[in-house]
């Protein structure tokens, strides 16, 4: 017999909730698609032009990057699934650090390098809460479906998204250099800091359109580095957070990504994921103290805080490369 708050454990129940979900939004958003056929027109002819103002007057780049081709838009979706079922494929079923390292490098660079940090599922959070709740704003269907992708991977697998593909996660976790643990609690503590921004920023996001503000876009620490551009005391905020996460891994990620709060949430649900068991591994405690995290407890991942990164596996005297390259079977030993 099931108890009567049993969290949703089963696909069959998981899936109801993911339809339920559908159902409720998909109005919201089928009601806004009318706003899709609308193509994108700066209209600077009706203002003064450069021969008009004179005086050497370049026009400036008002938006960054520059709105794309709708197919180069569509391959992004396309490339973020595929990158997710790699992560998920490179983590769940392979349990390979060196690979996951290999595809946090080439996300960083398409995602946050090549694509100047937009569009992504942290910022997009504000779009979709402006689109429920404004009847004058519409949203691409692609921020849409970069918004729900990594969390439908979270519902199933966990947070395949901050394993690799975030170009803001991929980022801290390459300078990552001497992780000191950070006390249970104050962990703990600072973790909740997350879900006080979310509701910051859903509240600046929901404000009337003359006074709304995207705040998570414009106090993104990383993306003045992805445009080598940006205001100075944003850049000195993201060379902060990488020397700090130099010491203290992720930073941003465990204390202040709003999105990462709704993968922790959708996470909860998912059967996959990072599986510390006794069966393939040998509860030797080295798995716990490689993870930089804090995401292992009583020698089991837990699933809301592990962010992916395979090192467990790494680490693993039977299964890592300590065991492949000293030729260690400490299942022979008896
Ligand atoms: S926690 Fe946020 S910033 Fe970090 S990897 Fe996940 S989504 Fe990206
Ligand atoms: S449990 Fe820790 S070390 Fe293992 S994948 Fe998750 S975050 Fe990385």
């Amino acid at each position: 017999m099931t108890a009567p708050h049993a969290p949703l454990r089963t696909p069959g129940r998981r899936i109801v909730a993911l339809i339920g979900a559908w159902l409720l939004l998909g109005p919201a958003f089928a009601d806004r698609g009318r706003g899709q056929a609308i193509q994108y027109e700066r209209p600077v002819e009706t203002a003064p032009q450069e021969e008009d103002i004179g005086g050497g007057y370049v026009t400036p780049e008002v938006q960054k990057p520059q709105p794309r081709a709708y197919w180069h838009e569509v391959l992004d979706v396309v490339l973020l699934a595929a990158a997710l079922g790699i992560a998920v494929w490179l983590v769940v079923w392979r349990r390979s650090r060196k690979w996951v390292v290999v595809l946090t490098v080439g996300c960083l660079a398409y995602f946050g390098f090549y694509r100047k940090g937009c569009v992504c599922p942290i910022g997009s959070i504000q779009n979709v809460v402006v689109a429920l709740t404004d009847p004058a704003y519409a949203i691409p269907i692609v921020v849409t479906a970069v918004f729900f992708l990594p969390l439908l991977v979270a519902v199933f697998f966990g947070r395949a998204f901050c394993g690799g593909v975030c170009p803001l996660g991929a980022i801290q976790e390459l300078v990552l250099l001497k992780p000191v643990p950070v006390p249970r609690r104050l962990d703990q503590a600072l973790g909740l800091l997350k879900y006080v921004y979310l509701g910051l920023a859903v509240w600046f996001a929901v404000q009337p359109a003359g006074l709304r503000d995207f705040v998570i876009c414009r106090f993104d620490p990383f993306v003045s580095f992805f445009r080598r551009d940006g205001f100075a005391h944003m850049l000195a905020t993201g060379g902060g957070f990488l020397l700090l996460g130099m010491f203290v891994g992720r930073p941003y990620c465990r204390y202040l990504c709003p999105y990462g709060g709704l993968l922790a949430w959708c996470s909860r649900l998912a059967k996959r994921g990072v599986t510390i068991t006794p069966d393939r591994e040998l509860d030797c405690g080295l798995c716990a103290e490689a993870c930089p995290y804090g995401a292992i407890e009583k020698m089991r991942a837990v699933r809301k805080d592990c962010l992916y990164c395979a090192r467990c596996y790494a680490y693993c005297p039977r299964q890592g490369p300590v065991a492949t390259t000293k030729l260690v079977s400490l299942s022979d030993r008896g």
